[in-house]
């Protein structure tokens, strides 16, 4: 049987990341939108999947663990989303460990570049917005910013203050792309290729990302996400034929009144594509 019309969500982040919602009460959201299969991809952190877990459990949603690890690939940020791993996996734990670290160091280096700029008190500003002092995320900053009242909206913020090549964009190096996906597939998990849409590569930085993905043993790509456009999809539709990616769908909410894309209320993914989680069956934590 055919799973296309399965409402899976297995694109989410909680306050675990830069999300403003308690795994808990994003548990509660999802079972309200409908959604038949969850995982929580907070970013580059798992403390989130246990009380995500039992959330689940108590209110009768299957789910997948996940995660979004943060890349550096062709000089860019990559996200990568881990799904159906073991999340007490040491050596995902390490890397994901490793992968957080210099965030805050990264965070006050950002908050002095604002500072030149005149945007003051970045640093203590973001942190009032952190659930996880591991995790300050330029999100964290989007949101001082915003309260401030320089800007009107998170996107305006980006495209002002935090977006790569603006003032308080500081460049980080996180996890190589080979490691992530060693991390999640070494747990028993599909790697996923986050949005592709986002990253603004030519077509052969493209090329390469799916093709180094790929060999690593990278199995899927996300074609249904919030961010992209119907174009995005039609072509990431595709490439994930062309390719013979499995594919993924999933919101990227990370709170009310903050994400484009409400939690399991994206399109299914087209009839020609195969779903990741038709491959995911025994990695499914059933209620
Ligand atoms: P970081 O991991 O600290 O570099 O922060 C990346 C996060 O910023 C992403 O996961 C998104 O949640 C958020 N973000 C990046 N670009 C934008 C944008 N243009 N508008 C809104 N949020 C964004
Ligand atoms: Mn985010
Ligand atoms: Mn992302
Ligand atoms: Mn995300």
């Amino acid at each position: 049987m055919s799973t296309h019309l399965l409402n899976a969500d297995l694109h989410c982040h909680s306050v675990v990341s830069d999300g403003t919602l308690t795994p808990e009460t994003l548990a509660q959201r999802a079972v309200d939108q409908g959604v038949e299969l969850w995982a929580l991809t907070d970013h580059d952190e798992l403390g989130g999947q246990a009380p995500a877990i039992a959330a689940a459990h108590a209110l009768g949603l299957d789910m997948l663990t996940g995660v979004e690890i943060s890349v550096t690939f062709a000089g860019k940020t990559v996200h990568i989303v881990g799904l159906g791993f073991d999340h007490h996996d040491a050596a995902l734990q390490a890397g994901l460990a490793a992968t957080r670290g210099g965030r805050a160091e990264r965070a006050r280096e950002m908050a002095d570049e604002l500072a030149k700029v005149g945007v003051k008190g970045a640093f203590e500003g973001a942190l009032k917005y952190v659930g996880n002092p591991d995790l300050i995320s330029r999100t964290h900053f989007a949101r001082y910013i915003l309260e401030t009242g320089i800007c009107g909206s998170v996107h305006e913020v980006f495209s002002r203050y935090l977006a790569d090549g603006k003032p308080g964009y500081v460049p980080h190096r996180w996890a190589g792309l080979g490691d992530a996906v060693s991390w999640i597939t070494q747990a028993g998990g599909t790697a996923v290729i986050a949005h592709p849409g986002r990253y603004g590569f030519s077509p052969t930085e493209e090329y390469a990302l799916f093709t180094e993905f790929m060999a690593h043993g990278g199995r899927a790509v996300e074609v249904m996400t919030g961010s992209h456009s119907d174009a995005e999809r039609l072509k990431y539709a595709d490439m994930a034929l062309e390719f013979d990616l499995l594919a993924s769908r999933g919101s990227d909410f990370h709170g009310p009144g903050e994400s484009r894309c409400e939690m399991g209320s994206l399109p299914p993914l087209q009839g020609r594509l195969t779903p990741v989680w038709e491959v995911l069956n025994e990695r499914v934590l059933r209620a």
